[in-house]
């Protein structure tokens, strides 16, 4: 038995950071860790029930729906280096007296292999997105070149530079971000492109979906034995009356339909709904998962992985990010279809929804997916993972 150890967890102030790593760290504090979870103010009640003592510090993020993060990349990558580099002499202070046996960090949380090399500890990335895999800066080189040229990436690249040698360390800027050490992926493998191509030094652990979570019964199934549709543009892409409309008309005769109207949309908008359609500012998305027969997302990696781990077959209506990889991705393992934006009718949703719902391939093949996601996933492994970095 592992004695008790002193976990730090350098977080991004993002909720969609968050999410996917807190039933792992809940499980490293129920094996009697003791787990220090570093974060932005405004997010702190996200991050307490998993047990962890909270560190909490101010925070330039761009918070909630209303948030503009800037449009440049560059500018973009630079809110976390902004921040990496204001909260580094807190944390010093924080923990310079109480130091940690292990870092792990969030893709954001820039500064914690600095924590990690000025205590000598292992830092572990918790990775809630898709990994660099081999090759992947000369497959990408196109894509980085007018970024890394621009006024805003070569700033960019100056100041990390600098703060990095501040603190001992010569690497080029770029490779050093791509580059982390040690990684627990908290996707599923079936979501990284290139999973063949990706390092030993990751180790795919996900989706890690917290129990709490998982547990929660405060949706239940229609009575009327309906087919349940979920439609979930997850947090922050949920402007979407037109869509809700349109799945309103589509899908009301003969599924239930259960809608995650965000904050910007109000019930009244849709005028009177029948008994089967539910609307909701946001629902228990994992129970609703666990009884739906599809779902109309925007494939964030969140409800794409929870949509796997579910075996529920996706209509993905992509809106920015990484959402068009994964709608990709979604389509190329045979469990989805990708629905641009613009194509959005009555009559393609329905076309589509009946399609990926009534497929005996798309169904095989996600039988074949649930099975290998929940062998290889899950809290209890991704924690086991862990502490194996302790050892
Ligand atoms: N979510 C939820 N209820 C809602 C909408 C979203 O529980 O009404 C959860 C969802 O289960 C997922 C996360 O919020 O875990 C959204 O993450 P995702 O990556 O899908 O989208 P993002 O919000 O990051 O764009």
């Amino acid at each position: 038995m592992l004695r008790q150890k002193h976990i730090v967890m350098v977080g991004c102030t993002a909720p969609s950071h968050i999410y996917p790593s807190l039933g792992v760290l809940s499980e490293l504090v129920r094996r009697g860790h003791r787990v220090s979870y570093v974060v932005g103010a405004p997010l702190a009640s996200l991050v307490a029930p998993t047990g962890a003592t909270v560190v909490e510090h101010p925070t330039t993020f761009p918070l909630g729906e209303a948030a503009v993060w800037p449009d440049d990349p560059a500018d973009a990558m630079r809110v976390f280096l902004d921040e990496a580099i204001a909260i580094h002499p807190l944390l010093t202070a924080r923990f310079d007296d109480d130091r940690p046996d292990l870092v792990l960090y969030d893709i954001g949380g820039l500064g914690a292999p600095l924590l990690a090399k000025r205590y000598g500890v292992p830092a572990v990335q918790l990775s809630p997105t898709l990994v660099a895999w081999e090759g992947y800066d000369e497959d990408m080189a196109e894509v980085m070149a007018p970024i890394k040229a621009s006024p805003s990436g070569v700033d960019y690249a100056a100041t990390l530079s600098g703060w990095l040698s501040s603190h001992g360390v010569s690497a080029d800027p770029w490779y050093w971000l791509g580059h982390p050490e040690r990684v627990l992926s908290l996707i599923p493998r079936a979501m990284q492109p290139q999973a063949d191509r990706v390092g030993p030094h990751v180790r795919f652990v996900g989706p890690c979906l917290d129990p709490a979570r998982l547990g929660d019964r405060s949706w239940t199934p229609p009575a009327s034995g309906r087919r349940v549709l979920l439609v979930s543009f997850g947090t922050a892409f949920t402007d979407q009356l037109p869509v809700y409309r349109a799945c309103v008309e589509a899908f009301a005769s003969d599924w239930h339909v259960v809608i995650s109207l965000g904050k910007h949309v109000s019930p009244e908008a849709l005028g009177t709904l029948p008994d089967s359609v539910e609307v909701f500012e946001s629902v228990p998305q994992l129970a609703v998962l666990e009884a739906a027969s599809a779902f109309i997302t925007h494939a964030g990696m969140g409800g794409a992985t929870e949509a796997l781990w579910f075996g529920v077959p996706t209509v993905a209506i992509p809106q920015a990010a990484d959402q068009f990889g994964n709608a990709a991705q979604l389509e190329e393992l045979g469990v989805g279809r990708h629905l641009p934006a613009s194509s959005v009718t009555v009559s393609s949703l329905r076309e589509a929804v009946e399609q990926v719902s009534s497929s005996a391939s798309v169904a095989a093949r996600l039988a074949e997916l649930k099975t290998e996601i929940h062998s290889h996933g899950g809290v209890s492994f991704a924690a086991d993972a862990v502490e194996s970095s302790l050892e």
